[in-house]
């Protein structure tokens, strides 16, 4: 546990790029990497790359004690990038370690030469001749020496995974856009101290939810809003009797790292939590989905130190209880993309009535989403102990979902699971999404719901 906690501090000042140098017993920030065999001390530290308009953008500090010496500044005249491109990386089956045992010699020269830096200690370079979708290595050294990295960075297609910075402005605009039925408030905060918002669509007393982007990694917001401005744009109608709660993003921490070029899948919350694992419902109870451990910090799964102990958790669940809501679908699956799999909670197993009702609501999403699909192959029981649909279940009394992806969407399943999203499968997507939920709202007007 105070291994845990250090190597967060550590990250946490360091990022992640210096985690790859990380020595448990020493939190520092390691300037050495005597594993590989070359010099204890390094010329250059905290190097960090960061995937910023399809640009990759290079920083470095000059290490302390070269940056006093003499003759350090003349090696400071020439610095040298090197950068491997790594296409067997695959997202969400490899993590940051793959990058561990990577080494320059393999690498392209990619730059040689002067570059200013900023207070006479930190060097930026800016690589524009990266490929959108691919996933490279970096590292940087003067004019002598090793380098310091690797540096490992994914340059996403921003349009796939949208920033904080761009979820707040579509947010504001789908409200400029529509006053007469979109309001948009804060209802709480993330860890890192930034707004989570919350979207209502009309004015009607029933109501939905959706949730969105609990797992960084994960979907959300991609749908969610254009899904909106679907049903805005044509079926405006319906919201004179019905109503939409939405938070498109939850984990607005982690989804910036992601957006900004961490190669790998990011799950927990930036305390390191899973924010599907931390709600008060039968919390206690430990799961080992994934074959990973719910109270253990280490895991991805981690449940966190005590039930409702993150912001983020604690604002979702002031938001449900404010307005009552009948239903509460929660955007999961992988890279911006979900599907028509609405998975329960497992805790209600023996409650028929409640099944009754969760599979209603289920399918007429499921079905709006997809009408070839088989009505009952829809829906299932299959969140864990200290969910949102547990939570939901057990204090709300109200069905709600985990939305994954069904065997029988092969062609989005494939291309989300390894990060290959792109623009047509998400429009499509969007298309289904807004189609699932308009099917939700007639439902419920027609009172088949
Ligand atoms: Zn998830």
């Amino acid at each position: 546990m105070k291994q845990e906690r250090s190597r967060r501090e550590f990250l946490r000042r360091c990022g992640p790029a210096a985690a790859l140098a990380f020595v448990p017993t020493t939190a520092q920030c390691a300037t050495a990497s005597t594993a590989a065999g070359v010099s204890a001390r390094k010329d250059l530290t905290r190097l960090r790359a960061k995937a910023l308009d399809g640009e990759v953008h290079l920083s470095v500090y000059k290490s302390t004690p070269a940056f006093q010496s003499k003759t350090g500044q003349e090696r400071f005249r020439t610095i040298r990038v090197y950068r491997r491109e790594e296409p067997a990386f695959t997202f969400g089956q490899d993590y940051a370690e793959y990058f561990d045992g990577l080494s320059y010699q393999d690498a392209e020269l990619i730059f040689q030469g002067p570059l200013e830096a900023t207070n006479n200690r930190k060097f930026t370079y800016v690589d524009s001749t990266v490929k959108t979708g691919s996933t490279y290595a970096y590292w940087m050294a003067p004019a002598e020496g090793e380098p310091t990295g690797p540096a490992a960075v994914k340059v996403r297609d921003p349009e796939v995974w949208w920033t904080p910075e761009k979820i707040e402005q579509a947010t504001v605009e789908l409200q400029k856009k529509h006053p007469d039925v979109v309001t948009v408030n804060t209802i709480g905060q993330t860890v890192r101290g930034q707004k989570l918002r919350a979207i209502r669509l009309g004015k009607g007393n029933r109501r939905i939810a959706l949730v969105g982007a609990l797992h960084a990694g994960e979907s959300g917001p991609e749908l969610m809003i254009p899904a909106f401005e679907q049903i805005l744009a044509g079926h405006k109608e319906l919201l004179a009797h019905v109503s939409i709660a939405a938070i498109a993003a939850v984990n607005l921490d982690e989804r910036q790292r992601l957006a900004e070029g961490t190669p790998w899948y990011l799950r927990t919350n930036a305390n390191g939590v899973d924010l599907n694992r931390n709600y008060p419902a039968d919390w206690d109870t430990v799961d080992y989905g994934y074959g990973l451990d719910t109270s253990d910090p280490d895991s991805m799964t981690y449940r966190g130190p005590a039930p409702a102990s993150e912001p983020e958790t604690r604002a979702v669940m002031d938001f449900l209880r404010t307005d009552p809501v009948e239903a509460v679908y929660a955007f999961h699956c992988l890279a911006s993309i979900c599907g028509a799999h609405l998975l329960g909670p497992k805790c209600a197993a023996n409650d028929e009535a409640f099944k009754a009702k969760c599979t209603g609501f289920a399918t007429a999403y499921g079905l709006g989403m997809d009408r070839s699909l088989p009505a009952d192959g829809v829906f299932r029981l299959g969140t864990s102990a200290g969910s949102l649909p547990a939570w939901c279940y057990r204090e709300l009394g109200v069905p709600a979902f985990d939305l994954e992806i069904s065997s029988r969407e092969s062609e989005a399943r494939e291309k989300c699971v390894v990060d290959r999203t792109d623009r047509p499968l998400l429009e499509a997507y969007q298309q289904r999404h807004a189609n699932g939920l308009r099917a939700v709202l007639e439902a419920m007007i027609a009172r088949k719901l």
